[in-house]
């Protein structure tokens, strides 16, 4: 009898663009490991029949990407403790009784993404977070466990940044700051863009002196999403920059060793993205 082969798949809308096949499949390669691993592109109405049929017709597990994070979490039958914290989930996991398990590894992924691709140790920074939205959440409370010395929020809408800063009830370490009044605001020694406007090839207005000479700066979008940004950091004068690509590599490694029980060889198969980009 053939071998069964254990299903996998990465569920959003739009999903052309996802490296999440191509990072798996050489995941799988390095570690010998037999899957299937595809993108199913759902619209919101149809998203937990969707995942329920996959999950009833042999798949193990799926992550999850735009629009539909919040909704991972809501199907879930258990959740951890850190997509509780956030309530939403990008790494779904049937276990053995059946059941479905909801977790973010999102935050995790951002740090190792950081830290192992980027050079840069958070702990002690004066960070400015720029965005309000679910990564920006997860990056959030990241930065925050992470030891930084505070995180102020700026966002396009105020209001959720208001909303973000009072989740992460933690007064003493988050402020918020109206866009603008950024140019009033002295320089910070970390500087992540948590926005999706690069991806929607839209400029964000940046005074340059938001930077000093050591601040680095990090976008989570990663390729031609990220390149404006990166590009006013670099002419603001901060030290580094660096794209998300990091931190995609690093949460689809996580997501790997959830299901399989094998940590992957991230650097190699970040080495292999952008060779070939
Ligand atoms: P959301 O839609 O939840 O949030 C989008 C955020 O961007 C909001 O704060 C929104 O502000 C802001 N925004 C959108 N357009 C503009 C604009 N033109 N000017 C200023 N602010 C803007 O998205 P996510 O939080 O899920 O994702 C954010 C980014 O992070 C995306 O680019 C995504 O690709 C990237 N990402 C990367 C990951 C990785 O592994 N590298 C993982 C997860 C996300 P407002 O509230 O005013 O609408």
């Amino acid at each position: 009898m053939p071998a069964v082969v254990s299903r996998y798949a990465v569920i959003g809308h739009p999903i052309a663009h996802s490296l999440s096949p191509r990072l798996h499949a050489l995941f799988a390669a390095q570690t010998g490991i037999a899957l299937e691993y595809t993108a199913i592109d759902v619209a919101s109405a149809v998203f937990a029949d969707t995942v329920h049929t996959f999950l009833a017709h042999g798949g193990r597990g799926a992550n999850v990407t735009l629009p539909h994070k919040a909704a991972a979490f809501a199907i879930a039958d258990v959740q951890t403790a850190t997509a509780q914290r956030l309530g939403v989930a990008n790494v779904l996991t049937r276990l053995p009784n059946g059941r479905i398990e909801a977790d973010s590894n999102d935050g995790e992924g951002m740090l190792a993404g950081m830290r192992r691709h980027g050079g840069i140790e958070p702990h002690g920074s004066e960070v400015l977070l720029l965005g309000a939205g679910g990564a920006a959440r997860a990056a959030a409370f990241a930065l925050l466990d992470g030891g930084i010395r505070g995180v102020t929020i700026a966002n396009r809408t105020p209001e959720r940044a208001h909303a973000l800063a009072a989740a992460l009830a933690d007064a003493a370490h988050v402020q918020v700051v109206r866009w603008e009044d950024l140019a009033s605001r002295p320089p910070f020694d970390l500087i992540v863009n948590a926005t999706s406007a690069g991806v929607q090839h839209a400029a964000l207005a940046l005074p340059s002196s938001l930077a000093h000479a050591r601040t680095a700066a990090y976008d989570l979008s990663y390729g031609p999403a990220a390149q404006a940004f990166i590009a006013w950091a670099r002419r603001a004068g901060c030290a580094s920059a660096c794209d998300g690509l990091g931190m995609l590599v690093e949460t689809a490694a996580a997501s790997f060793e959830r299901w399989h029980g094998v940590r992957p060889d991230a650097d190699a198969a970040l080495r292999s993205l952008r060779d070939r980009s």
